[in-house]
């Protein structure tokens, strides 16, 4: 079991949308102001009108204190404090979006990266990053290559180059305005994630059209790098991360971001980073 959570309580709408109930013990968030018994509750809402039916255990009936463990993308397994366990079925919604919802709303606590260490059972390990691990010894065969002047852009390289890092809305040198505009951006996560796979679909077109080094550099890239294209929202489960967004997600766009410096590199004949 990966996730695991006590809850207050857990309420649905009969139409695919649930409400989580959690209480927190203070002491788990601050070291300094130990003060026993100190707890405060966090709650979601249910959608305007919406009449709450609260889960509850099918053998018991106990609709409080209820806890939430599986592991992401299984069904929910909830457990009474009786000691019953069972997968709910919940009308419109499949047993592991029911988790997936409930890890979402207990994971968007007040402090984060100490709430994933509370909910999370192996959250003590370090996130792997396997895309970007994978696309590393390309990105650095091609970056010595560069720097070596082994590998110099050709002009049709540089052009198809210059396209994809436009295309991917990067640009060599930023105004201070057009970073300031950048800074003001705030993306949701589904954004995010269709610009990456937005940014994934492009190179790998080019990828298919284009014969030369650079052909090849983006052929193998876009080979290590697929998990991109078939990436949804239901992959992205959440953990601490320093931007903030789901370590899937994180790893992409730095697998991706290495690729755009070696397009960088190469269009602009700045190798020797
Ligand atoms: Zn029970």
């Amino acid at each position: 079991m990966t996730w695991t959570f006590p809850t207050s309580r857990i309420s649905h709408d009969g139409a695919g949308t649930v409400a989580l109930e959690t209480c927190h013990r203070v002491s788990d968030y601050t070291a300094v102001a130990r003060r026993r018994g100190q707890v405060f509750w966090t709650s979601s809402q249910l959608p305007d009108g919406a009449t709450a039916l609260d889960v509850h255990c099918p053998e018991c009936a106990a609709d409080r204190g209820l806890t939430v463990s599986g592991t992401w993308g299984a069904p929910a397994e909830l457990t009474c404090l009786c000691g019953h366990s069972w997968t709910p079925r919940l009308p419109g919604l499949l047993p592991e979006q029911l988790l997936r919802q409930l890890i979402r709303l207990a994971a968007d606590g007040p402090i984060k990266a100490i709430r994933y260490h509370l909910i999370k059972v192996d959250a003590a390990d370090t996130h792997p990053t396997p895309l970007h691990d994978a696309v590393r010894p390309l990105v650095a065969d091609a970056g010595r290559e560069l720097h070596r002047r082994a590998w110099i852009f050709s002009d049709d390289e540089t052009r198809v180059a210059s396209d994809l890092l436009t295309q991917a809305g990067l640009r060599a040198y930023w105004s201070p305005e057009a970073l300031e505009a950048l800074a003001r951006q705030t993306r949701t996560e589904e954004e995010q994630l269709a610009r990456v796979v937005d940014m994934y679909r492009a190179l790998a077109e080019r990828s298919r059209w284009t014969g030369n080094r650079l052909g090849r550099f983006l052929a193998q890239a876009t080979a290590v790098l697929k998990p991109i294209k078939v990436l949804t929202m239901d992959g992205l489960e959440p953990g601490p991360t320093w931007s903030g967004v789901s370590p899937v997600l994180e790893d992409a766009r730095s697998a991706l971001g290495a690729v755009h410096v070696i397009l960088a590199a190469g269009a602009t004949g700045d190798v020797d980073y």
